[in-house]
């Protein structure tokens, strides 16, 4: 399973993770203003939240290849569908 590290010390709180994750993996702690994981098991390693964070506070570890290879395959069928 994908392991998430969100770094605190460096999260500014900006909610682009939580907007951008389309498996909704993670809610901004309105308390401390830091986003949290709250769905870890559902994340499919796009990376997107990675690339999206301004603070790159966002750790991504453990991910399969399998799943990698299959978001590329939907990757290339939705290029190869633009092009
Ligand atoms: S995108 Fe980065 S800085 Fe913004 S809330 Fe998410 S982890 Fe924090
Ligand atoms: S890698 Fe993709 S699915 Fe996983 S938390 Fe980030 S945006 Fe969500």
């Amino acid at each position: 399973m994908v392991k998430i590290k969100v770094d605190e010390g460096a999260c500014v709180g900006c909610g682009s993770c939580v907007e951008d994750c389309p498996n909704d993996v993670y809610e901004l702690d309105s308390e401390h203003g830091k986003t949290v994981v709250v769905n870890e098991k559902d994340c499919m390693a796009c990376l997107s939240c990675h690339e999206i964070c301004p603070s790159q506070a966002l750790e991504h570890n453990d991910i399969p290849v399998a799943k990698r290879l299959y978001i590329d395959r939907k990757v290339n069928q939705v290029i190869n569908k633009i092009l």
